[in-house]
């Protein structure tokens, strides 16, 4: 394990584009134009403009110019077996294991670049109800399968084929609910996911630090309507947010993600933490299926208890990301525990809380907020005990109002910029004379 992890870390290192996932430096126009470019070779969609090009070629993801290819995916059912066929332009190594609650079969691969149409990953196929596919990591790709009826993996083999071409086939079986049951937590204690490694607190270093935390990536596109994924709105917005307040030369600012890449909830939490984050602010998008009507920017922070049943469905579903992506969901944030911990987390809250009030002002000063603009409930990005966060949903997609605007350049710019108001705001007031909480953050 510690040798697979010390490749994972030389690989991580040497691979100069997560490299900057980490530390955040900056997202090349070349990137902007590269994706730009493939979305104009490979996705019809390109009038919709930059944005929705972005979500549609986000599955090529990096690498796209060198990682195998992949242009075709069928599922067939016979009997009681599933079928899955990858056609590849050249073969890859692939493992694929099982996982409960719910019920899916992973798929294990190098970086793919997919070219694949979405929609045939929604048609179900005995007793598989549909399969999805992404980066999981700078190196590596997934396929998931969800299951409708328990299954175990009876072969998995990648051929080569005429012409330097693979082709990958995932058998799966039918089984018990018991012998999935127990193979499951045989694979669940086989597999944990490498942390990333976290970046620390630079020495000499004075400017405040500002974690940008763009939610989903890679293989969790987070809320999706239409050809427009969460993952690729709110990591235009991080971006844009990052460039105004890098202007200032007042911030050091971190970004969890800045491109399309997975990160888990966890490691969200402990890049923050590792660097001594003054303020954490992660980015999402809401859609609400039923009520195409309700609009505008919320504004939460974490608490045990959900502020309403609103909050809480939204925070279940922005806790799944892990889950989407093939993650043991169980696994826990909070590290910390003890009487002085329960002290600063509380202090922290009250930090997150006034700081949601000054995105609520001077948001709300700039964009349309949704009419109860400020709650709170358990999100699992907002645990870290040390240090302030808050989350914000820019607004609906599921909105037409707020989809258009949410894709606008000019849109982008007001409400980042209303942000970075607030973020001045916050640290000045902390700074002011008389207030009892000079020393932190
Ligand atoms: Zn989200």
């Amino acid at each position: 394990m510690a040798a697979l992890w010390l490749t994972f870390v030389k690989r991580r290192a040497s691979e100069s584009r997560s490299f900057l996932l980490l530390h955040g430096l900056r997202l090349s126009v070349a990137c902007i134009g590269r994706i730009a470019l493939l979305a104009r070779r490979f996705v019809v969609a390109v009038a919709l403009g930059c944005l929705l090009a972005t979500a549609a070629a986000a599955n090529t993801g990096r690498g796209a110019g060198d990682s195998p290819v992949a242009t075709d995916a069928r599922l067939e059912a016979q009997g009681d077996t599933v079928r899955l066929t990858l056609t590849l332009s050249r073969p890859v190594t692939a493992t694929a294991t099982v996982m409960a609650g719910p019920d899916r079969v992973i798929v294990d691969l190098p970086s793919i670049n997919f070219q694949i149409e979405p929609k045939q990953g929604r048609k179900s196929a005995g007793f598989v109800s549909g399969f999805r596919y992404g980066l999981f990591m700078a190196d590596r790709a997934r396929i998931i399968l969800d299951l409708g009826q328990p299954a175990v993996v009876a072969s998995v083999s990648v051929k080569p084929q005429r012409g330097g071409f693979g082709e990958l086939t995932v058998e799966l079986k039918r089984t018990s609910r018991e012998e999935f049951a127990a193979l499951a937590r045989e694979e669940a204690a086989k597999t944990q996911l490498p942390s990333i490694p976290v970046e620390r607190k630079a020495e000499g270093d004075s400017r405040r630090i500002v974690v940008i935390d763009p939610g989903h990536g890679g293989i969790d596109p987070g809320t999706q309507v239409a050809a427009i994924a969460e993952k690729a709105v709110v990591l235009a917005f991080g971006l844009k947010l990052k460039e105004q307040l890098e202007a200032q030369g007042r911030y050091r600012v971190i970004m969890t993600r800045s491109d399309d890449t997975f990160i888990s909830l966890g490691d969200r939490v402990r890049i923050a933490r590792g660097v001594e984050a003054s303020l954490f602010i992660s980015i999402h998008a809401d859609s609400l299926a039923q009520a195409q009507d309700v609009r505008g920017a919320t504004i939460y922070t974490g608490s045990e208890r959900a502020s309403d049943a609103e909050a809480a469905r939204l925070a279940a579903k922005e806790n799944q990301a892990d889950a989407v992506a093939g993650l043991d969901s169980s696994e826990d944030v909070h590290d910390v525990a003890g009487i002085l911990m329960d002290l600063a987390r509380r202090e922290t809250r009250s930090f997150s809380t006034i700081f949601a009030r000054n995105l609520v002002e001077r948001l709300g000063g700039s964009v349309k907020m949704h009419k109860v603009p400020l709650r709170s409930a358990g999100f699992r990005v907002l645990t870290a005990p040390d240090v302030p966060s808050v989350l914000i949903e820019l607004g609906y997609m599921s909105s037409p109002k707020d989809a258009e605007l949410l894709n606008s350049e000019g849109w982008r710019n007001q409400a980042a910029s209303a942000v970075q108001q607030a973020i001045d705001q916050y640290f000045e007031r902390l700074q002011a004379p008389g207030k009892a909480a000079q020393s932190k953050p």
